[in-house]
């Protein structure tokens, strides 16, 4: 299922792959999850440099919105989804102390720029850290970051571990011999970019998607919280708007919806109170229970 020696180019698997195997039943074991939204905004991040638009000059620390990224714990597990170019900041706001593993969405900079900022987690734990990647966001990555995936990585690099995968995997813990957290990724379509969501327990993460292919639907049967892309009121090519995301939530039927990577159109008071109770946006830090299957 997975390997380090992908070569360049679309070996993608179909949707029908990644949902092979994800029955619910999988995540039967999954302890309640802490989630936390690490940042939750578009790729420019909010304020927008520059800008000085009722958004970009608000006083509500809600409107100011960091790079995407999500801190997942499961007991004692610690995964992160993405390492955009604020996580250092993000890390120090939360007190991330332990990561086992990082869960790719895709190569895009909001993403993937914070990736050398991973490397204070080996100072006192060499053991090696897995990304899981989609085939060609692993491609990306040995591609731009030659002195870390290469085969002569530069000394003192994070010892961080390529993993393509192309179906559900399990995150084992870099510290103990504690449990394994079963993990599906979820194939998504941003505008012709494969970017793979996750699910985990209850919970998903589907961020940077402006369509769900249809397989991809049963792999998101029981979710509690779902943490959606929704960019801005207005259509946009490669993220859903507003009411494309509202319309997806209601088909996932998670019984609470978070909103993420929002533009500087977005006022977050505003725009909240417009939306359903069960869909919000989510802000900076936002931390969220999210119960173990057994409680389905
Ligand atoms: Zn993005
Ligand atoms: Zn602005």
């Amino acid at each position: 299922m997975s390997t380090n020696n992908t070569p360049d180019g679309r070996t993608g698997p179909t949707a029908a792959d990644v949902v092979a195997g994800a029955a619910p039943a999988r995540h039967a074991d999954t302890p309640p999850l802490t989630v936390t939204l690490l940042g939750t905004g578009t790729s420019t991040g909010v304020p927008v440099l520059g800008c000085d638009c009722d958004v970009c000059t608000s006083d509500d620390p809600h409107d100011t919105r960091t790079r995407c990224a999500c801190y997942v714990r499961a007991g004692d597990l610690g995964l992160l989804i993405d390492t955009g170019p604020d996580f250092r900041q993000q890390a120090l706001r939360e007190g991330i102390e332990r990561i086992d593993a990082v869960c790719y969405t895709h190569h895009h900079f909001d993403h993937v720029a914070g990736l050398d900022d991973l490397r204070p987690f080996f100072f006192d734990n060499p053991a090696t850290m897995p990304c899981y990647a989609h085939p060609d966001t692993a491609a990306v990555l040995r591609r731009n970051y030659d002195y870390i995936f290469g085969g002569d990585p530069y000394p003192g690099a994070a010892r961080v571990q390529l993993e393509t995968i192309d179906g559900p995997f399990t995150v084992a813990s870099r510290y103990d011999d504690g449990p394994a957290l079963p993990v599906d990724p979820v194939l998504l379509d941003h505008g012709g970019t494969p970017v793979y969501g996750y699910r985990m327990g209850r919970f998903a993460y589907l961020t940077d998607v402006s369509r769900i292919p249809e397989p991809s639907y049963e792999a998101l049967e029981g979710i509690d919280v779902l943490v959606l892309d929704a960019l801005r009121p207005k259509p946009h090519r490669t993220h859903f708007s507003f009411d494309e995301a509202v319309a997806t939530a209601r088909r996932i039927g998670a019984r609470q919806t978070y909103f993420v990577h929002m533009t500087h159109n977005v006022r977050h008071a505003e725009a909240n109170a417009a939306l359903p109770d069960d869909i919000q946006l989510a802000y900076d830090g936002l931390t969220v229970e999210v119960p173990a299957m057994e409680n389905a």
